[in-house]
């Protein structure tokens, strides 16, 4: 491994520390997402008064809003232990039977980004999550036999940042299918304050709104931020952060007072420098960003669609006229 590799990892693992540290510990500390709470409330609830698993949900929305942590909130509710584990980690149909076969009865099973799952895998879900079961074929030809085990009752949890590619077959198992909006800047300040409480450095005057409008709608994002701009305090000397340590961080770490950061502005830029503002085909959008297309529809587009400065036509990308004055500024 390389000295940048070395770097790269050292720091996403740290990062994942921090994350767990940072991470709302009950619905009391879960900010935001009204709707979706409420439905899991009820869900949590009724499973212990019925003394059975919780129904199956999918989790939907961007990276980064809290799909994973409200997972551990349900399980830590039902007094269950969570099993996490990614779709495209789970390579074979054996490995994800042996994953099913050892759950204990209330189990909950968090799958993050289930719409990655291969589709052959896939299946072995079907039976076990309608009726608890899995459907094992033996041999091959017509002598190929097809066995039955059974499996604990168990909650599986879906996230996925693009619903509209799981199988329907799976889709349809779902009994909740939930979605995550963006937070707003007041439950975006709301987390910033308790998480400054967590990581032991004071606010001063406006600056936890300041760093939620500059978030993207995204707490992963504003823990990021919070972090960086904890760190500026701390070689400044000081116990809070002030003004002059979010203004100075943000110019660092290269967002602007939208929240857009470097990759945001690239692909507004490239829309409207090579492209004329649009349309320009998703395709085409890529190849010149050199960027994957997944990334650019699950990490960036959501939050340019959202905020207006990206508009998705039958023809293509376009950028609208906010995007262009921004741009000039
Ligand atoms: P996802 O699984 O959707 O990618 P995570 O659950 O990993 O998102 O959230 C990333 C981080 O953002 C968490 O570690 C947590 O600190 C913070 N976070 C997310 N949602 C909330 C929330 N509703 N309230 C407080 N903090 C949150």
């Amino acid at each position: 491994m390389n000295d940048e590799r070395i770097l790269e990892t050292e720091q996403s693992e740290n990062e994942n520390r921090q994350e767990v540290f940072l991470r709302p510990e009950d619905f009391s500390e879960y900010v935001g997402q009204k709707k979706v709470v409420q439905n899991i409330d009820v869900m949590v609830k009724s499973a212990k008064i019925r003394k059975q698993a919780m129904d199956h949900a999918l989790l939907s929305g961007p990276p980064g809003l809290g799909k994973t942590s409200l997972a551990m909130i349900i399980a830590k509710a039902l007094d269950s232990e969570l099993h996490v584990i990614s779709g495209p980690a789970i390579e074979k149909k054996g490995d994800l039977a042996a994953l099913l076969t050892n759950l204990n009865e209330g189990d909950v099973l968090f799958i993050d980004e289930i719409h990655r799952l291969n589709i052959a895998i896939e299946e072995i879900l079907y039976s076990a999550m309608e009726d608890y079961r899995l459907d094992i074929v033996i041999g091959e030809g017509p002598s190929a036999r097809t066995m039955q085990i059974g499996i604990a009752p168990f909650t599986l949890i879906g996230a996925t940042t693009r619903s509209g590619l799981l199988s329907s077959p799976l889709r349809d198992r779902f009994m909740a299918h939930l979605h995550f909006d963006f937070y707003d800047h007041e439950e975006l300040s709301q987390i910033v304050e308790n998480n400054s409480r967590k990581l032991k450095i004071g606010l001063e005057g406006e600056t936890k709104i300041h760093i939620a409008q500059c978030s993207r709608g995204t707490p992963r994002i504003a823990n990021r931020i919070l972090r960086r701009v904890r760190d500026y305090a701390i070689v400044s000397g000081k116990d809070s952060i002030c003004e002059d340590a979010v203004e100075k961080s943000l110019e660092l770490m290269d967002i602007d007072k939208f929240g857009l950061d470097r990759m945001d502005r690239k692909i507004l830029e490239v829309i409207n420098d090579y492209y004329k503002g649009g349309p320009v085909g998703i395709e085409a959008l890529c190849a010149t960003l050199s960027e994957d297309r997944t990334t650019i529809e699950d990490v960036y587009e959501p939050f340019l669609l959202k905020e207006g400065f990206l508009i998705r036509t039958p023809r293509g990308r376009e950028i609208s006229q906010k995007a262009k004055d921004h741009l000039k500024s």
